[in-house]
């Protein structure tokens, strides 16, 4: 799930109100390349386990990748020095996109798209917001066609994005797992079986088979193809709050999933005791035995 420390329209607590009020035991944030939002999840958890996690940017033969990454130390130096680098560039990609918008006839300015920004990590939905704010478009939504900002649209701009093999190494060396996202929800984002096969073979730890966006066939098919390669089978809702009508909860993990990648996390965590410490802070043992106890975990 997101947060308005990236691209979701709720601050971190109330995505978290939510999470409980749809019912959840464990959720993890995992805004878009960065870990802004985690002190404000954690400190209005209550009675949700909360997993730290992220998003990052990635870009595999021309497409857009997304890999979600749990459980790893955002102070590890080269992944807190990539994450950098991702944010500073998503900076010159948004300013880059509005002077191209002003050449459509679309009257929005960078400081208007940094004010609705704020603090986050700026990204395209706050693009859309400003359009909309102008009258240009309707609704935010809008602005992802390729009249627009969707990938490939007339005012889109690509940016810089890690290759995903090297976001694995990154998350695993940061003592994490890395679990791709939604492969099957978009033509724009759209992983073939044989890539899939070869980011398993470096060092991927799940693929994301439950998200409101892929078909019950594509579902099957990854199911498959997970069990296939040995990969956790995981879901979410990848709720942005109101830019995706509030769906937090509307889908899982299994249990069986969400315990192989805490097993694979620990296992890196014993051979890195360095991270003890910083992992603790984020999610207490007795949560998962918790959750291990009530029988059915669910995270969203
Ligand atoms: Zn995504």
């Amino acid at each position: 799930m997101h947060s308005s420390a990236s691209d979701g329209t709720d601050p971190p607590a109330e995505v978290m109100r939510r999470a409980a009020l749809a019912g959840l035991d464990v959720v993890a944030l995992t805004d878009h390349d960065t870990v802004a939002g985690l002190p404000e999840a954690r400190a209005a958890a209550g009675p949700v386990a909360l997993l730290p996690g992220m998003e990052l940017s990635c870009r595999l033969e021309g497409r857009s990748v997304h890999m979600l990454a749990y459980l790893f130390d955002p102070d590890q130096p080269e992944l807190a020095a990539e994450l950098a680098r991702i944010r500073d560039d998503r900076v010159l990609r948004a300013r880059a996109m509005v002077d191209k918008l002003a050449d459509l006839g679309v009257d929005i300015s960078w400081e208007q798209v940094a004010a609705i920004a704020g603090e986050a990590v700026v990204g395209r939905p706050h693009i859309a917001r400003a359009m909309a704010a102008s009258g240009a478009i309707a609704s935010p939504r809008e602005a992802f066609t390729r009249d627009w900002i969707a990938d490939g649209g007339r005012a889109y701009v690509d940016r810089y994005a890690l290759d995903p093999v090297r976001a694995i190494g990154l998350v695993r060396a940061a003592g994490g797992v890395a679990v791709l996202a939604h492969p099957r929800a978009g033509r724009d984002t759209w992983v073939t079986d044989q890539q899939i096969t070869r980011l398993a073979a470096a060092g991927l730890a799940g693929v994301e088979v439950f998200h409101p966006d892929q078909s019950d066939a594509e579902r099957a098919r990854l199911l498959a193809l997970a069990s296939d390669l040995s990969l956790a089978a995981t879901g979410g809702s990848d709720d942005h709050g109101s830019l995706t009508d509030y769906r937090l909860g509307s889908e899982t993990t299994p249990a069986n999933a969400y315990h192989a990648l805490i097993a694979r996390a620990a296992s890196s965590l014993c051979r890195r005791t360095s991270l003890v410490v910083p992992l603790r802070q984020e999610l207490q043992p007795g949560d998962l035995f918790s959750c291990r106890n009530s029988g059915r975990p669910r995270t969203g």
